[in-house]
C-alpha cells in the first residue's frame, strides 16, 4: 500500500479526498454532523462541519473512510425519531453512517486484529465485551450492545471514523470502494434473520416471503435464500422491480398494489373484517400459486404496521415471522387466533453478531452474494441520498456515498492516489 509515497506536509485538517501522509492523524476533519436543534429531514439535519478527529481507546481503531453506505439509521438519527441519538450517547453532535469501507489508519495499543494499512469493511455492532453474553452467549443480547453510527456519535459520514477493532472485517478486493461500503448493515441483518433463530433457519426447499424484496434488506433476503436452495417469494410495489428481484434468484414476485389488505388489522368480526380477510386470502392464494399450495416457512418482515397482520396470517403452522423493523409504523396488530392455534413464532431480530456478520461477508468475498449497489453519490450529496431513501424513491438495492475516494469505480489505494493526483 503506497500511502507511504505521499510526500505532503502534515496539516491539522485535510480537504475531503486528500489522503494525509503515511498514517498521520490530523486534529480536525470534515463531517456531516447532526445537532439536536437541527432534527428534521436529512437536508436540514445534516450539515458539513469541521470537528475533532475522534481519539481512540486501547481496543479501538481509526479508519480513513473511503466510502460509506446509506441506510435508514441516518434518516432516523436526523429526524430524531423514534428517539433522538443525543438521548443515547449524550454527545454534542452526531455523525451518522453505519457502513464503511476504508483503510486502518491508527490502532489502540491492545489491537492485534488489524494493523495500519489494512483495507477493511466495518460492521456496525459494538459492545463492551466483558459480560456473559459476549463470552459464551450472543453479543447481540449484551446489555452493552449498541449500533455504531446510530447509538454512537462517530459514524462513517466523515473523513475518519472510530470503531472497535472487532468491527473490522476484510474488504472484498474484487469490489470498488463504494461497492464494498454499501452492503454490510443490510446483509448481516438479513443473515441473522434467516440463520440466527433456531430451529427456524432457512433450509433448502423452504419457502420464504420477503417484503421489500428490491430494497436493501430484501435484496439480501432473496439472495441468501437462493444461495441456500430455498425459494424466495419477493413482494414489491412496482412491476418494474420484478426483473431485478428475479435476477437475484427469487422463485416468484408479487406486486403488493394488486391487493388491499394493508395497515392495521380491522376489528375482528367488525364491519370491515370479511372484506379484509377476502383480500388476505387472495394474497395467500397468489403465494400458493408460486409455492404449489404450500404456506411459507418464514416471513422476512420489516415494513411492520402495514404488513404484519398479513405476515402472521400467511406463515405456515409452526413457521416464523422474523421482524427487524417497523418502517411503516410500530403499532403491530395481528389476529392472535392464528398465532396460538397454528403455533406460529414471532421473532424479533436486530443486526448481527461478529460471527454472523463475518459469515455474511465471506459470502461476498466468495462472490456468492452480490452487494447490489444501486447508486453512488458524491460526498456533497450525502443528505440528498437520504432524502431519496426517506421518500422511497431510491433505486433497487443499496446506495453508497464517496468520502475519500474521488470517483466511482476505484478498487485500490493506488487508483485513488493516481486519480486525485496525490502520488
Ligand atoms: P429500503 O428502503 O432499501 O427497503 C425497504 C423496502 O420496503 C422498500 O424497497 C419498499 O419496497 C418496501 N416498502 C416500503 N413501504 C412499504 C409498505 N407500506 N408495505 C410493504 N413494503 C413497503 O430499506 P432497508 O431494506 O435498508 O431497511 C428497511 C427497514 O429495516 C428500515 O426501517 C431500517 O431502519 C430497518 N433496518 C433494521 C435493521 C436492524 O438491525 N434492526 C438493519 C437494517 C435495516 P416496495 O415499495 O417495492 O414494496
Amino acid at each position: 500500500m503506497s500511502v507511504a509515497t505521499i510526500a505532503r506536509e502534515k496539516k491539522d485538517i485535510y480537504e475531503v479526498g486528500e489522503i494525509p501522509p503515511e498514517f498521520h492523524v490530523p486534529k480536525f476533519m470534515h463531517a456531516w454532523a447532526i445537532r439536536r436543534e437541527r432534527h428534521g429531514r436529512p437536508n436540514t439535519a445534516m450539515q458539513v462541519e469541521q470537528v475533532p478527529v475522534p481519539e481512540i481507546d486501547s481496543d479501538e481503531v481509526l479508519v480513513l473512510v473511503m466510502a460509506a453506505g446509506v441506510n435508514y439509521n441516518g434518516i432516523w438519527a436526523g429526524l430524531g425519531e423514534p428517539i433522538s441519538p443525543f438521548d443515547v450517547h449524550k454527545a454534542d453532535f452526531h455523525v451518522a453512517g453505519s457502513d464503511a469501507s476504508g483503510i486502518v489508519w491508527a490502532v489502540g495499543r491492545k489491537v492485534t486484529r488489524v494493523k495500519p494499512g489494512d483495507e477493511v469493511v466495518i460492521h456496525c455492532n459494538q459492545d463492551d465485551g466483558d459480560d456473559e453474553e459476549c463470552n459464551g452467549g450472543d453479543p447481540m443480547f449484551s446489555p452493552s450492545q449498541r449500533i455504531w453510527g446510530y447509538e454512537t456519535p462517530d459514524g462513517s459520514f466523515a473523513q475518519f471514523c472510530r470503531v472497535q477493532a472487532r468491527q473490522c472485517m476484510p474488504r472484498p478486493k474484487h469490489l470498488t470502494w463504494e461497492e464494498s461500503a454499501c452492503y454490510t448493515l443490510t446483509l448481516a441483518t438479513a443473515y441473522r434473520m434467516l440463520f440466527g433463530h433456531r430451529p427456524h433457519i432457512v433450509k433448502p426447499g423452504n419457502n420464504v416471503l420477503v417484503w421489500g424484496a428490491s430494497g436493501g434488506l430484501g435484496s439480501f433476503g432473496v439472495q441468501l435464500c437462493a444461495v441456500t436452495g430455498a425459494h424466495a417469494i419477493g413482494v414489491v410495489s412496482d412491476n418494474d422491480k420484478f426483473d431485478f428481484v428475479y435476477s437475484m434468484g427469487a422463485k416468484g414476485v408479487l406486486n403488493r398494489k394488486d391487493y388491499n389488505c394493508w395497515g392495521q388489522l380491522p376489528t375482528v368480526n367488525g364491519p370491515e373484517f370479511s372484506d379484509y380477510m377476502r383480500e388476505n386470502r387472495k394474497f395467500g392464494k397468489a403465494i400458493w400459486e408460486i409455492t404449489g399450495k404450500k404456506d411459507v416457512d418464514i416471513v422476512f418482515e420489516h415494513p411492520g404496521e402495514s404488513t404484519f397482520p398479513v405476515s402472521v396470517f400467511v406463515v405456515k403452522r409452526g413457521g416464523m415471522v422474523v421482524i427487524c423493523a417497523g418502517t411503516t409504523g410500530f403499532n403491530l396488530t395481528m389476529d392472535a387466533r392464528f398465532l396460538w392455534m397454528r403455533q406460529k413464532r414471532v421473532q424479533g431480530s436486530h443486526f448481527a453478531n461478529l460471527a454472523q456478520a463475518s459469515a455474511a461477508n465471506q459470502l461476498v468475498i466468495d462472490r456468492r452474494i452480490d452487494p447490489c449497489m444501486s447508486e453512488v453519490f458524491p460526498w456533497a450529496d450525502i443528505p440528498a441520498a437520504h432524502e431519496k431513501m426517506l421518500d422511497n424513491k431510491h433505486l433497487p438495492g443499496n446506495m453508497a456515498v464517496l468520502v475519500t475516494s474521488p470517483k466511482p469505480g476505484l478498487r485500490t489505494v493506488e487508483d485513488v492516489l493516481a486519480v486525485s493526483g496525490q502520488t
